[in-house]
């Protein structure tokens, strides 16, 4: 038996309700159903009004689900880019989906800040050939995050027809969006949803959709088994192109109605509480303190701390109560923690974590 809470910035904590959705697939053997049923349809088209609701997408925008928010970052660049792409660089996993663009050939055009920072949008020069700009909501290796009165004000700074994408992997459902100011938004399902890995959720407007035809009638490869055109096609029918992840789109259905029940302005209103908590706590600690200075580019969602005790003490420390927290990413490993602050983490659990992360003392 494991009764450990994870913290850790996913896969994370499963949302409360899995475990029993979990055993319903059983009793229902949603493993064995073919992907081609009309029993599918119903998962597919379950989780897709899920989500729309829940985030409230307007119509304009289709769902598509794919095997990762890694794999999102290939098929748009195939899809969406014939020569240039233009990304917001601040860490990691917006650094990858700048070397992805390469990798597949694109000149793919870099504005970065360091480790740990936002972004001031004034000063970003979005060149005139980018076809795609690629902003981060919240980059999960820094904790830095980016609000959305700042992504909307992209729009207006970027060429007619560039389409803007966001990354939202870590922090969907918490921001409210205005789905009018960008073109593509995407997630996986170990983040904030609470739900075991293997599901990228791809949400994409019709100029996306457009722009993917556009370069496969000009006799461009965008790609072979998940192109936006054959994604689109199956969602259509509430179905997938290949055999899909049947199980995590049932369990996203049922996550979501659980969501949609308890409704995203409370969820939206506890990650609030819970983050201003967890700062309050690192910054009178004398162990811990934010990683990312500007108050309004701390994320909610993924809080990274500084610590002067080894990441790997301290969750030494937190084992004995049955507790984890991430440590810190890539070279700040030992340096720092990285605290989740997901749907699925009660506010009980966030405050027995911060009680025992207290009695770490230097
Ligand atoms: C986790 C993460 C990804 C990658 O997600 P996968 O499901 O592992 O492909 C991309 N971007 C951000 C910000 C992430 O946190």
């Amino acid at each position: 038996m494991n009764n450990k809470i994870y913290f850790t910035p996913g896969p994370s904590e499963l949302y409360h309700t899995v475990p029993q959705h979990m055993q319903e697939a059983m009793a229902q053997k949603i493993g064995s159903i073919s992907h081609r049923s009309k029993q599918f349809q119903e998962i597919f088209a379950r989780a897709e009004s899920g989500l729309r609701e829940l985030l409230q997408l307007p119509d304009e925008y289709e769902v598509f689900f794919v095997a990762s928010a890694t794999e999102i970052w290939e098929r748009a660049i195939q899809n969406n880019v014939r020569q240039e792409s233009f990304h917001l660089v601040n860490g990691s996993f917006s650094k990858r989906f700048y070397e992805t663009a390469k990798e597949l050939g694109r000149e793919a055009q870099v504005h970065e800040a360091p480790f740990g920072q936002g972004f001031d949008v004034e000063s970003i020069n979005v060149p005139e050939t980018a076809e795609l700009v690629a902003l981060i909501q919240n980059e999960t290796s820094s904790g830095a995050c980016m609000p959305v009165e700042d992504i909307n004000r992209f729009r207006e700074r970027v060429p007619a027809d560039a389409l803007i994408y966001v990354d939202a992997v870590s922090s969907l459902p918490y921001p409210a969006f205005d789905y009018a100011k960008v073109d593509s938004v995407y997630f996986s399902v170990q983040k904030c949803f609470g739900l075991p890995a293997g599901l990228g959720v791809w949400l994409v407007n019709d100029r996306c959709m457009a722009k993917a035809r556009e370069l496969q009638e000009s006799g461009l490869s965008i790609g072979s088994y998940h192109t936006l055109p054959a994604l689109l096609e199956k969602a259509l029918q509430s179905q997938t192109v290949e055999t899909p992840n049947v199980l995590n789109i049932y369990l996203l259905g049922k996550v979501l109605e659980d969501m949609n029940r308890k409704g995203v302005e409370t969820i939206r209103q506890e990650t609030e509480a819970k983050a201003a908590q967890i700062y309050t706590f690192l910054e009178q600690s004398n162990v811990f303190s934010p990683a990312v200075q500007q108050p309004q580019h701390r994320s909610k969602t993924t809080i990274v701390a500084n610590t002067t005790i080894p990441a790997s003490e301290v969750n030494k420390h937190l084992a004995k109560y049955d507790l984890q927290v991430g440590s810190g990413y890539g070279k700040y490993k030992e340096t720092q923690i990285r605290i989740a602050n997901f749907p699925a983490h009660s506010p009980e659990q966030v405050e027995q974590l911060l009680e025992k992360l207290g009695e770490v003392e230097r």
